[in-house]
């Protein structure tokens, strides 16, 4: 059976009983291109090696994978394809993880947190390699981060930056009068940091459904 890469998702349940708008509100700008969200009811029994539930960006990423290993896959949704959550993305692809390098080597040692650190650092690029290599069209672009310091004083953000180059992650320190001059904002100080980047989430999801 071929897998669902070369046709379209299934959808096993009516999409009209369920709403993925508690998930978000307001009008994604994710839906703007057409063609996104082609499915197929399921009307037959169907056999395959690997059946993936939920059609947003992780089943795509999934089904992406095991298809590459050979496998015949299937994804189903109960709802629209790439309507859950990834539809309300902001689209950042960041490396830097919601908890500083400072905070989790306290937390985990040096050595781990910082392999979290970098194993991030890597799964960013490794998405753009995986985006260039399936020729996938969904508005990919390199980006450098901001993050920016909380309080009135820069010395966490020091700190932070400290941690990072010792892990050896990208990124400049800037202080106050650079960070103004350079972006416009006033706060204590921030980090610029390469090898982010940003994508249209649900474009992404579709492509790689698609292929
Ligand atoms: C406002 C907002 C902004 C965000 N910004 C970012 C960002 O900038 N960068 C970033 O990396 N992440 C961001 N995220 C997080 C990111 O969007 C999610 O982590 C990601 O989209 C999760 O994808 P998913 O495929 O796991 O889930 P979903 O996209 O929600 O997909 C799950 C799918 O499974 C289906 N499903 C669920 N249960 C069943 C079932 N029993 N049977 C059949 N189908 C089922 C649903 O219908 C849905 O289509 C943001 C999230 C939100 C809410």
């Amino acid at each position: 059976m071929a897998a669902c890469f070369q046709g379209a998702v299934i959808s096993s349940l009516d999409p009209e009983d369920f709403d993925q708008a508690d998930l978000h509100g307001g009008h994604s700008p994710w839906f703007a291109k057409p063609g996104q969200h082609a499915r197929l009811e399921l009307s037959e029994n169907l056999t395959c090696d690997a059946l993936v539930v939920g059609a947003g960006i992780t089943g795509s990423m999934v089904a992406e994978r095991l298809t590459r290993q050979g496998l015949d896959v299937v994804i189903i949704d109960r709802e629209l394809p790439g309507r859950g959550s990834t539809a309300a993305s902001t689209s950042m692809l960041l490396w830097e993880i919601d908890q500083p390098l400072s905070d989790l080597s306290k937390a985990y040692g040096f050595e781990r947190a910082a392999r979290v650190y970098r194993a991030s650092l890597e799964a960013v690029a490794g998405l753009k390699s995986l985006v260039a290599e399936l020729g996938i069209v969904c508005g990919m672009r390199d980006k450098n981060s901001l993050y920016l310091a909380a309080g009135e004083s820069s010395t966490d953000l020091m700190e932070e930056h400290r941690w990072r180059m010792r892990a050896g992650l990208p990124g400049e320190f800037l202080d106050h009068g650079r960070l103004r001059d350079s972006f416009g904002i006033v706060r204590a100080g921030a980090l610029v940091s390469s090898g982010a980047a940003d994508a249209d989430p649900v474009w992404r999801t579709g492509c790689l459904r698609l292929r």
